[in-house]
């Protein structure tokens, strides 16, 4: 009986043992409620290729995206660099004018032809342009031209201001005011200054008071002048001439042509202190990268055509 009892035994330690190894088998791997590895290609990886990956074929020819740029933010532009100002201008010198017919001398323009120099010069992009704005630093235009008429005759107002007013050409008018002053029937008139003034369209500049008519030498001193004689002579003068403007147009005088285009250097500081801008007659185009005195000047007449002064 005891014999019997412990084979039963054996029996059964068997049989667990078994029915264990049997479970152990189909039971889940201990890590089983880890999450798979990511198989995720990582960003650093996309250039390189995979040699296992199945290669993917070719899109039929035409059927390829056009590829698109990558988008970011926007490339910051180059600075675009200054373009050169220019500073030539060219100043054009007329005196009197008469009406067609009338013979000319080298001073002298027909309003004919006064008017084809003003078409002429809107044709071929030209802008008139006056003291004033080179005084105030105005950049000028591409194509710069100031017109500047000398002495103050009548016939700037009776002939050639019309055609200004129909251009809306700018003109510098450089008065001999003792003319002016004194009722000279062939010069201006203060209020016919005063109205070419207030139209904006011209401006009024000095041509000495007097000086002027010193036998061509304008305000170059005399043959064994003194300094101080020439000095008492010429610069009240010229403050005289800019005293009549200011006080019959309004506005002093900031453009001064000297008589016969005769520079003094004995006026020099007393020009300078005065004027902002002053002319010559040495022929020539200005560069105004030099300042804005002694400007040269190209005058106009009749034999000699504007295509052959100016650029076309
Ligand atoms: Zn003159």
């Amino acid at each position: 009986m005891k014999k019997t009892s412990i084979s039963a035994l054996f029996f059964a330690a068997v049989l667990c043992l078994s029915l264990c190894s049997a479970c152990q088998r189909t039971a889940p791997p201990p890590d089983a409620s880890v999450p798979p590895p990511d198989i995720s290609v990582p960003d650093s990886a996309i250039s390189v290729p995979d040699p296992f990956s199945t290669p993917q074929p070719a899109p039929p020819a035409g059927s390829q995206p056009v590829s698109e740029p990558t988008p970011g933010p926007d490339p910051i532009p180059e600075p675009e660099p200054d373009a050169p100002r220019n500073t030539k201008l060219y100043i054009l010198m007329y005196h009197h004018f008469v009406p067609e017919g009338v013979e000319c001398n080298t001073w002298m323009l027909t309003d004919t032809r006064f008017r084809e120099d003003l078409q002429w010069l809107a044709d071929h992009g030209y802008t008139t342009v006056l003291p004033s704005q080179l005084i105030a630093g105005t950049p000028l235009p591409e194509r710069a031209v100031m017109l500047t008429l000398d002495d103050g005759y009548a016939s700037n107002y009776q002939l050639a201001y019309p055609l200004l007013q129909e251009f809306q050409a700018k003109a510098v008018i450089s008065l001999i005011t003792h003319y002016t002053q004194d009722g000279h029937p062939s010069f201006l008139t203060w209020d016919m200054c005063s109205e070419m003034a207030q139209s904006g369209l011209v401006e009024l500049g000095s041509h000495t008071h007097a000086c002027h008519d010193n036998e061509e030498h304008g305000i170059k001193r005399w043959k064994g002048e003194t300094q101080t004689a020439y000095e008492a002579r010429v610069l009240p003068d010229l403050q005289t001439s800019i005293d009549l403007i200011s006080e019959h147009v309004g506005v002093s005088p900031q453009f001064f042509a000297y008589p016969n285009g005769k520079v003094e250097s004995w006026a020099k500081d007393f020009i300078q202190e005065h004027f902002a801008v002053t002319v010559t007659t040495r022929h020539g185009a200005a560069d105004l990268a030099n300042g804005l005195y002694s400007l040269p000047r190209c005058n106009v007449s009749m034999g000699v055509p504007l295509d052959k002064i100016l650029p076309s």
